[in-house]
């Protein structure tokens, strides 16, 4: 096993690897930007880095800043957590030849799934069924894609093949719309991921988002750690996930778990990893795999009582997995919901200082959180502070505590998303379950409709 680990993050996953790594008897090392300075985990890591200033182009995602910091470290390892260069293929070679183990998949299969339409390729020649669409990317020629798209049926989705966190995307109803938006996403996605490859899918009208979590060894061995379900998103981002999904048969995914396993062993997967879904009419259709730990992995660690960023560690360091198929069992229900720093109604971001922290507690109470009283939340990053997860026995013990949770908890000096979340565990469809993943932008549509009619 690893006497060190550096920590290629900040914020909550940083200190919930750290966590991982104190219970291992692991020593951490906490890169940080200057923005970071003052946070609480960087001081209880082992040892800490400043590697640059507060934009991230200059700290969290500068490689050679980063490498250094191992090197004078000593790490033996880089956990890269999740954005960031988590799905940085470059960056995973540059951390192997310099002689650290890089906590992930091989630059290769980073590779082959970080790039949408070679990994639905791959999925498919795995057996794994995927949205129906082009073939690969959309050639140039405006009367091919004409074509292609009346195959597919309006209305269809125009996808970066490079895409992520919700961008590169563009829906399209109409013939008359079609080309345009091909011309603008491509343009998009090149700046934005430095790949103009486009690709196009069916549009789903009312879809969920159900997931897969994998772990994998170096040896060939998979296993599936059951489903999540995260249709609950804005802006095509989640807020709230929950495992497993309520409604859906399980022989269905337990067909859908084995072949993401098996897809796994295929292309010599390593560590853990998320093959995303959307579901509809009984049927899941690929979208993309995450090869990285995920935000909501801890509804999944819940319900199987398995440390997932532990288990990553273990299979980095060369170990075999330690449990087959049938060890898993899933028991209970748990609910996730993002804390974001932003306002609950316009969702602009609310950085500044946390002036009161009250986390909530109780039996089925997880909080993974960086966030206190006095800890300044940087304009610099990504919103969320910190996550509240609920397990309960079943789906009604876990959303009864998460209510309780959020009712307790207390946040002051910024704006949080907590009221919608409170607003949400009150929702009549949501409490039934298996709402669509444009559920949300539906409702808060037409409560802003209900806000210009007063
Ligand atoms: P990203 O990598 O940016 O997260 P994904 O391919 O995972 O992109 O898609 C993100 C979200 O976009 C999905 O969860 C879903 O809400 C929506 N989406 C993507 N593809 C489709 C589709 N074919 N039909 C309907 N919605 C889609």
């Amino acid at each position: 096993m690893f006497g060190k680990i550096l920590i290629a993050n900040r914020g909550e996953i940083a200190l919930r690897i750290q966590r991982a790594c104190r219970e291992m008897g692991i020593r951490t090392v906490v890169v940080y930007s200057e923005a970071d300075r003052e946070a609480k985990y960087v001081k209880l890591a082992d040892e800490s880095v400043c590697i640059g200033p507060a934009q991230s182009a200059k700290s969290y995602l500068s490689m050679p800043a980063i490498i250094s910091a191992a090197e004078v470290t000593d790490a033996e390892a880089i956990h890269p957590g999740y954005g960031f260069l988590s799905e940085n293929a470059d960056f995973a070679e540059r951390v192997e030849q310099s002689g650290f183990t890089f906590i992930g998949p091989t630059a290769e299969c980073i590779r082959l799934m970080g790039d949408k339409v070679s990994a639905k390729q791959a999925m498919i020649a795995a057996g794994v069924p995927c949205v129906p669409g082009s073939e690969g990317s959309l050639p140039e020629d405006p009367k091919e894609i004409v074509k292609i798209a009346r195959q597919v049926g309006y209305p269809v989705i125009i996808k970066a093949a490079g895409g992520g966190g919700g961008r590169g995307m563009r829906v399209v109803h109409t013939e008359a719309a079609l080309l345009n938006a091909v011309t603008m996403t491509r343009s998009e996605a090149g700046a934005a991921f430095g790949n103009p490859m486009v690709y196009m899918e069916k549009f789903l009208e009312n879809p969920r988002h159900v997931e897969i979590q994998v772990l994998a060894d170096t040896f060939r061995n998979a296993v599936w750690l059951g489903e999540r379900d995260c249709s609950m998103q804005r802006r095509h981002q989640k807020i709230i996930e929950e495992a497993p999904a309520p409604g859906i048969p399980r022989r269905i995914i337990d067909r859908i778990g084995d072949r993401c396993a098996e897809a796994c062993r295929k292309i010599g997967y390593r560590g853990a990893g998320t093959f995303e879904f959307l579901y509809e009419n009984n049927e899941f259709y690929f979208i993309e795999m995450n090869t990285r730990v995920q935000v909501e992995h801890p509804v999944t660690e819940m319900i199987t009582g398995i440390d997932i960023v532990q288990e990553q560690i273990r299979v980095a360091a060369g170990e075999k997995l330690r449990f087959r198929q049938r060890d898993i069992v899933l028991k209970g229900h748990a609910v996730e919901c993002r804390i974001n720093a932003e306002d609950p109604y316009k969702f602009t971001p609310s950085p500044g200082k946390i002036l009161t922290w009250h986390a909530p507690g109780g039996p089925g109470i997880r909080v993974d959180s960086h966030a206190y009283a006095g800890y300044y939340v940087p304009q610099h990053y990504d919103s969320m502070v910190g996550k509240v997860i609920a397990y309960g026995a079943d789906r009604n013990q876990a959303i009864a505590r998460m209510r309780i949770a959020l009712s307790e908890m207390v946040v002051e000096g910024i704006l949080t998303n907590i009221p919608l979340h409170r607003e949400l565990m009150a929702d009549a469809r949501f409490i039934e379950g298996g709402t669509s993943i444009h559920y949300l932008e539906n409702k808060l549509a037409d409560r802003n409709l209900g806000n210009t009619e007063k």
